[in-house]
């Protein structure tokens, strides 16, 4: 039978309506949540990425500020321009479009965004929390996926969970969240060896290589839930790293691209939005 298609576009608009929600009830407080997205160039998927950002911003009736900077501008304009915005009290999510030109310092950069607003869940603070298990702001991709796999209902307890890469953003995230969720979890990258003897044996399977086709039936366990987190262009068309067709034979529940994990994790950014701005209120 062929596998449940997990829809990122039904549960991302379930989020964005919860958004929506609590939005409106902080403005009733006097508080319109407020997100800032610094893009630096002018890289033709970041500029989508960014301006979809907004168009969910404006949605879900939170204010949206994109602050474009030149490519060549310089790491102390960077830093400056996020000091700026670590004091604007309209703003409460900060988020740096990566990837940054060459000539930038990324991981400096993302050190000056107070944790507090660092929406995107990049800051080394950040990542620490989500490492030792204490509260923090979780990366948008990773807890897109972690809905989406807990969508199924299947009790997670001890279950193999198996993510293929190792990257700051999605891979090692996921992994620390599927461990929190109780299950047994291995990271493969790109030095494993013998790769499909780990994803055969894993229950949930989670792939961001950034390879279009990349997972094969072969490589998948009967009834497994397979997340595909890759966004690959193919003679113009978006494709995940799973060959969707062949593996939603084997699984048991899988994610389409387009129209899954990445509706996700705009939804998630908007929620991480949203936490931050009712965080500074309580605190205001
Ligand atoms: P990355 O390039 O930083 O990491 C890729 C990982 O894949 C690395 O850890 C590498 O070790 C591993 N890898 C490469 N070749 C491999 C191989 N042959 N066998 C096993 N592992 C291998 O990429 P990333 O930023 O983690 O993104 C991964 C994919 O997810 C990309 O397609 C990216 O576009 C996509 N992405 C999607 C979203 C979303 O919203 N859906 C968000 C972020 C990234």
């Amino acid at each position: 039978m062929a596998a449940q298609i997990l829809d990122g576009k039904t549960m991302s608009e379930e989020i964005r309506r919860e958004v929506a929600e609590r939005a409106a009830a902080l403005k009733e407080r006097g508080v319109t949540p407020g997100l800032a997205v610094i893009l630096v160039g002018n890289d033709p998927a970041s500029e989508i990425y960014v301006r979809n950002k907004g168009k969910g911003c404006e949605e879900t009736g939170m204010l949206s500020r994109t602050i474009r900077m030149d490519a060549s501008a310089s790491q102390d304009e960077l830093e400056n321009e996020i000091e700026k915005l670590n004091r604007d009290d309209a703003i409460h999510g900060i988020l740096v479009q990566l990837p940054l030109p060459a000539h930038l310092d990324e991981q400096a950069a993302l050190a000056k965004i107070l944790p507090e607003k660092d929406v995107d869940g990049f800051h080394m603070i950040n990542a620490g929390r989500l490492m030792t298990g204490t509260e923090g702001v979780v990366p948008c991709t990773p807890k897109g996926a972690l809905y989406m796999i807990r969508s199924t209902g299947i009790d997670l307890n001890g279950r193999e969970a198996v993510v293929i890469g190792r990257s700051n953003i999605v891979g090692k995230p996921m992994a620390m969240l599927l461990l929190q969720q109780n299950c047994t979890v291995t990271v493969c990258h790109s030095r494993t060896k013998d790769l499909a003897s780990h994803t055969r044996r894993a229950d949930i399977l989670v792939a961001a290589v950034g390879k279009p086709g990349f997972v094969t039936a072969d490589m998948v366990k009967p009834g497994a839930v397979v997340i595909d987190v890759g966004i690959n262009r193919v003679d113009g068309k978006v494709c995940g790293d799973v060959d969707f067709q062949a593996v939603r034979e084997v699984a048991g529940w899988i994610t389409p691209v387009p129209g899954g994990v990445g509706k996700m994790t705009i939804a998630m950014l908007l929620m991480n939005t949203v936490d931050a701005a009712e965080r500074a209120a309580g605190r205001a």
